[in-house]
C-alpha cells in the first residue's frame, strides 16, 4: 500500500509540475512577464519625406523575442495583451519611450516626429485622453512631435462616431497630432475624412504593392491623395519596397514614403544612427 501510495504521489507531482511549467511558459503567460518586467522593446521604422529628401518622422513599433516562442509579431502581441487586460501598459510604455528617446536624444530629434500606434481597447477607454494629458506633463517634450496612428476601422467601428470625434478633439487640444492608419482597408467613404480632425493618411500597404498594374487603383488613390491635400493631411504611402513603386507613390502626388526600400524598422541605436549619418550628409553639402 506504502509503495502504491508513493507511486501515486511521485505521478501526482509530476504531472502538477509539468503542467505548472507548461503553463508558465505558455504563449499568454510569457507576454504578460514579458511586460511585467518591461522586456519588450521598440523599433522604429523612418517615414521619409520625398520634398525634403530626409527622415521627418519614426513610427514605434513593438517587437519580442521570447526564448520559448521566437520573434512574437505585433499583431500577436497586441490581440494577448487585450485579452490579458494588459493593453494599457503596453501602450503607455511605447508612448513613455519615445518621451525618453526625445529627452535624452533633444538635439538630433529636434526636427523629427514620432508616431505610436493606439490599438481599439486602448483608445476607448474613459481615462485615455486624461492619461495623456498626464503623460504629456510629464514628458512635455511629446507636445507637438507625436503622432498617435488609429487605424480607420478602429475609428468608425468603436463607439459611436460624435464620442470618438470628441475623443480626438481632445488629444488634439493637448497638441498630440493624429494619423488615420491602414487607410483604405475599412469601410470609410470620403466623408470620414472631413468628420475626424486627422493630420496624416497613411495609405495602407495593400494598395502600393498592386499600384503599377491596377489602374483603377491608381485613380483613386489619386483623388484620395488630392482630397486629402486640400483637407490640409500629409499623405504617407506605406509598404514601399522597390524603385518602381515609389515612382508609382510619386506619381499619385505622395511626397511621404515608408518601406523597406528606404529603410526596415531599426533597434533604437541603429536609428540614431541612421538619422545622425543622414544629418552629417545634409551638413556637407
Ligand atoms: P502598421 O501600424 O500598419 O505598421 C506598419 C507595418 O508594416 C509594420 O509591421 C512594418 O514593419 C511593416 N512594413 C514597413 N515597411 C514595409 C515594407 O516595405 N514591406 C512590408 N511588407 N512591410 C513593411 P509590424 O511591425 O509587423 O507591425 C504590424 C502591425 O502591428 C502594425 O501595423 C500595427 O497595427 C501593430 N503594431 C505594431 N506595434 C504596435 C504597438 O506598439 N502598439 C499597437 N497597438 N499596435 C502595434
Ligand atoms: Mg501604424
Ligand atoms: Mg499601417
Ligand atoms: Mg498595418
Amino acid at each position: 500500500f506504502i509503495f502504491l501510495s508513493s507511486v501515486f504521489l511521485f505521478v501526482l507531482f509530476s504531472v502538477l509540475h509539468w503542467s505548472f511549467l507548461y503553463y508558465r511558459r505558455s504563449l499568454p503567460q510569457c507576454i504578460k512577464r514579458a511586460i511585467q518586467n518591461n522586456a519588450m522593446e521598440v523599433y522604429f521604422q523612418p517615414i521619409v519625406s520625398l520634398d525634403e529628401n530626409r527622415t521627418h518622422e519614426l513610427e514605434a513599433l513593438i517587437r519580442w523575442h521570447s526564448p520559448y516562442h521566437g520573434q512574437v509579431s505585433p499583431l500577436s502581441i497586441i490581440e494577448v495583451s487585450e485579452r490579458l487586460g494588459l493593453i494599457d501598459e503596453l501602450t503607455w510604455m511605447v508612448i513613455r519611450k519615445v518621451g525618453m528617446l526625445f529627452r535624452q536624444n533633444a538635439e538630433l530629434l529636434k526636427d523629427i516626429r514620432i508616431s505610436v500606434n493606439v490599438d481599439r481597447h486602448s483608445l476607448i477607454h474613459e481615462d485615455f485622453a486624461p492619461t495623456l494629458a498626464k503623460v504629456t506633463d510629464e514628458w512635455p517634450e511629446l507636445k507637438g512631435r507625436l503622432g498617435l496612428e488609429v487605424t480607420e476601422t478602429t475609428a468608425l467601428n468603436s463607439i459611436e462616431l460624435p464620442l470618438m470625434v470628441s475623443r480626438f478633439e481632445h488629444i488634439k487640444a493637448l497638441d498630440i497630432r493624429l494619423s488615420v492608419d491602414d487607410f483604405g482597408t475599412g469601410y470609410a467613404g470620403l466623408d470620414f475624412l472631413r468628420r475626424f480632425p486627422y493630420d496624416t493618411l497613411k495609405l495602407d500597404q495593400i494598395f502600393i504593392a498592386s499600384l503599377k498594374e491596377d489602374q483603377f487603383t491608381r485613380q483613386v488613390l489619386t483623388s484620395v491623395t488630392k482630397l486629402a491635400k486640400e483637407l490640409n493631411m500629409e499623405v504617407v504611402a506605406e509598404g514601399v519596397e522597390r524603385e518602381d513603386q515609389l515612382e508609382a507613390v510619386r506619381e499619385l502626388g505622395v511626397e511621404r514614403v515608408q518601406g523597406y526600400y528606404f529603410c526596415r524598422p531599426l533597434p533604437t541605436d541603429q536609428v540614431l544612427e541612421w538619422l545622425m549619418a543622414e544629418q552629417a550628409r545634409k551638413s556637407r553639402l
